[in-house]
């Protein structure tokens, strides 16, 4: 992609005539100085920042010296660390847009403000290290393949230790950890014994289960998230400046930079058995997907098959790992399909106030979000390439967007396993019905269209109604 689909977008609001005469575009660049500004809150914000406030950046400028970055290069140091803080030496050698943290960087901004965290706090990575050592991929060298995460980001103190003692602000993306669980389900299943405690997986007849967590950042690569999605990089980083309150001008500014933290929640992947045996293709493979829905997930709300689905992906991923294959829970923060909560409760109302019908579901979303879905799952395959995943031998989900997603990227799933009948709550037939008849997996039955007019939501009989 050449650079000049960006100037086009910014020429017309931001001419730029001095642009190629001068090495000092920062003095151009900077929005007055601070401590002869007038507002109330002057003099505090004195105290944690003494210099002048940079709006932006431009490719040339002599503040401008990016660490080099090569997406999709296999080996860490021809890579690059991926360098993103605003802070002292790494602003001029930043070579990546946004905040560490994915939704967190706002608590972090939060603390600097109110004085809990000095600007140039660097992290003591002591003990930090990868509890284990997920071996190389040959996704990890490929720009094609992993575009929303940053392959090497459980590995910054190894390979970029130089850059650290250097001064600049390096951080991991990925951390390694692991533990033991407890899930009131897991203990049923041993209770009733279709899980075996076998003081590997299953420690004790408690029911606690050893795993392996990876917790993930979103890091993108701007031109693989819009080559995996089809759309114009121009367009992409206008829509992420504009829908954002133009809160990263570098989208627009700076068409050098190619990767950007966005502030939103990551995934965690869960691991049962080895975690080396995940990337075994001689080994079988059981997967759950699952998207973040606090409310049936923590709380076991039960409009929704989402904490039911989730418990019985986590009792097949045990039982493959015991079969001395590997079971494998990813959970990403996508709440109310990348809605979030308000959106999902207005939903729910429009839905209990209007006939709760399966006929009618989707619409209900529609009518409040534009569309029925956000989650894309077009990025989601990353991790598995990440994880070394070549194929799935049973898929917990019955979702058509996600086995799409997967099998595009030529992850082949020999067979999906839909949730079984009698864990779907009563008053979630509505939806998952509605996704049946939408092209989600089925061995059981389909309605039809007429048949969902009857498929019935329990309504809030008992309750009382707010009165206007
Ligand atoms: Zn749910």
């Amino acid at each position: 992609m050449n650079t000049t689909y960006s100037l086009d977008l910014v020429e017309p609001e931001a001419p730029l005539p001095k642009r190629r005469k001068t090495n000092d575009m920062a003095k151009t660049m900077v929005q007055g100085n601070a401590e002869q500004q007038q507002q109330p809150w002057s003099n505090s914000i004195n105290n944690r920042y003494k210099g002048r406030i940079i709006l932006t950046t431009y490719p040339g400028q002599s503040v401008v010296d990016p660490v080099s970055l090569n997406w999709g290069a296999a080996d860490p140091q021809e890579r690059g660390p991926v360098l993103v803080s605003r802070h002292g030496e790494t602003l001029k050698k930043r070579n990546a847009i946004g905040a560490h943290g994915g939704s967190y960087g706002i608590y972090a901004a939060l603390a600097i403000a109110i004085g809990d965290l000095p600007t140039d706090f660097r992290p003591n990575f002591q003990n930090t290290q990868p509890t284990f050592s997920p071996p190389q991929q040959p996704a990890w060298g490929d720009a094609n393949k992993i575009v929303s995460m940053d392959p090497f980001g459980h590995e910054v103190v190894k390979n970029y230790q130089s850059y650290l003692d250097a001064g600049l602000d390096v951080r991991p993306t990925i951390a390694i950890t692991r533990a033991n669980m407890r899930l009131s389900e897991v203990t049923e299943a041993v209770r009733e014994n279709r899980l075996q405690v076998d003081g590997s997986v299953v420690v004790n007849a408690s029911g606690d289960v050893r795993v392996t967590k990876v917790a993930v950042e979103p890091v993108w690569y701007l031109p693989g998230v819009s080559k995996r999605f089809g759309v114009d990089e121009g367009v992409l980083r206008r829509a992420l400046f504009e829908h954002t309150g133009g809160s990263y001008p570098e989208l627009i500014t700076r068409p050098d930079i190619k990767v950007f933290l966005p502030p939103i929640g990551g995934l965690t992947v869960y691991i049962f058995g080895p975690p080396e045996r995940v990337s075994d293709p001689n080994v079988k493979l059981a997967l759950r997907i699952h998207d973040e829905c606090n409310g049936s997930d923590v709380f076991q709300s039960d409009i929704c098959t989402c904490r039911p689905y989730l418990a019985f992906g986590i009792e097949e991923a045990i039982k493959e790992a015991q079969n001395g294959g590997s079971g494998v829970v990813i959970y990403f923060r996508k709440e109310g399909r990348a809605l979030g909560e308000v959106v999902k409760y207005l939903v729910y109302n429009s839905r209990k106030r209007g006939g709760d019908t399966a006929d009618k579901y989707f619409t209900r979303t529609e009518n409040i979000a534009g569309v029925r879905d956000m989650r894309f799952q077009a990025l989601m395959p990353d991790i598995l390439h990440w994880l070394g995943i070549t194929k799935i031998d049973r898929m917990l989900s019955m979702s058509n967007m996600k086995h799409d997603a997967i099998v595009e990227q030529g992850i082949p799933i020999y067979e999906r396993v839909p949730i079984p009948d009698h864990m779907i709550p009563e008053d979630s037939r509505v939806e998952i019905d509605a996704k049946i008849n939408a092209g989600y997996f089925t061995t059981g039955k389909q309605y039809t269209e007429e048949e969902l007019k009857h498929v019935k939501g329990r309504g809030w009989q008992g309750w009382e109604d707010v009165t206007h």
